[in-house]
């Protein structure tokens, strides 16, 4: 007989995730029964506050794991019996572990933007990078940019206090003073100044999404040795993505991190390396 797997993802307005789709199709290639539900919280009526139930809920139905997404990921930590150094490191976690009675916290977003930036970007300069938005994304994205060896990344946000504790927990520095988490991290407000000397940009901000459009800074600030990094996928191809390409900057899109934060997953709950660059391809293929 097959091995089983039976997961989830919980989350609001999840119905048109790729997730499903992209474990179960990786799932039948390895030879395994895999089931992917979507615990859609809007659908259910429910809310962060149902977490307990909904986790014991998934343990008592044999579930081997859950993904967990807004407006979740930090909720679920109190619920959670251990974590992994990165989940406990940025306080978020989207994949749950469900194994010998125990709930193991994972966080894959961190590993998903750099694994698609190492692939989409290879050999790119890292001495100094600007990174937007310092959200739920952002805050994973700023913890694989240090992974990835950033000898200084400048963190803007329109709310500078979440640039600054983003920078504070994720560098373990202080806040105040400029220079935050151990002096690789450094919260900026003039975009200018920081593009005009740096080696790449990193969209971690909703802005290019349909229901967001526009670019966190002006398309005259591109060059065409600055490479840029988008983390918005829904689309794919983002205004500041064409903009990027049209000065002739190097560029990686949002696809990478949605994908290489499942393959992690799929590895976690099942056990089995899946084949990368098929469910890359598969993700793509949905178009
Ligand atoms: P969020 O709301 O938690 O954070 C967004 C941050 O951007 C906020 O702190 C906000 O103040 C800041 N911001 C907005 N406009 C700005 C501007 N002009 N300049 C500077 N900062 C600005 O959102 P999130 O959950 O972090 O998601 C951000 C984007 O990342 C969304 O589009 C989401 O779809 C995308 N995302 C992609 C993946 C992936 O796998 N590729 C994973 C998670 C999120």
């Amino acid at each position: 007989m097959r091995k089983s797997v039976l997961v989830g993802l919980i989350g609001t307005g999840i119905q048109a995730s790729r997730s499903p789709a992209m474990h179960m199709q990786e799932g039948d290639a390895q030879g395994l029964s895999y089931l992917y539900k979507l615990i859609d919280l809007t659908v259910l009526g429910l809310g962060p506050a149902h977490l307990p139930e909904l986790l014991v809920s998934a343990e008592r139905l044999g579930f081997d794991g859950l993904n967990i997404t807004h407006p979740c990921k930090q909720a679920v930590l109190q619920y959670l019996d251990e974590l992994s150094p990165d989940a406990k490191a940025l306080g978020a976690v989207n994949t749950v572990v469900l194994r010998d009675g125990k709930r193991v916290g994972h966080n894959t977003d961190w590993f998903g933007f750099a694994e698609g930036f190492r692939r989409g970007l290879p050999g790119a300069a890292l001495d100094r990078v600007v990174q937007f938005g310092a959200g739920g994304a952002g805050s994973a994205v700023a913890h694989a940019a240090l992974t990835l060896g950033v000898r200084e990344l400048t963190l803007i946000d329109t709310d500078m206090d979440r640039a600054a504790a983003v920078a504070a927990r994720i560098g373990g520095g202080r806040i105040g003073g400029g220079w935050i988490g151990g002096g690789r991290i450094v919260v900026g407000n003039d975009p200018a100044k920081a593009l005009a000397a740096a080696d790449g940009v990193i969209n971690a901000t909703p802005l290019g999404m349909d229901a967001h459009p526009g670019m966190a800074f002006p398309a005259a600030l591109l060059r065409p040795a600055l490479w840029v990094a988008e983390v918005v996928y829904f689309p794919l191809e983002t205004q500041l993505l064409r903009a990027a390409r049209a000065a002739g900057c190097h560029t990686v899109d949002g696809g990478g991190m949605a994908v290489f934060q499942a393959v992690e997953a799929f590895r976690l709950f099942s056990g089995v390396p899946p084949d990368a660059e098929r469910m890359r391809r598969h993700f793509l293929s949905m178009g």
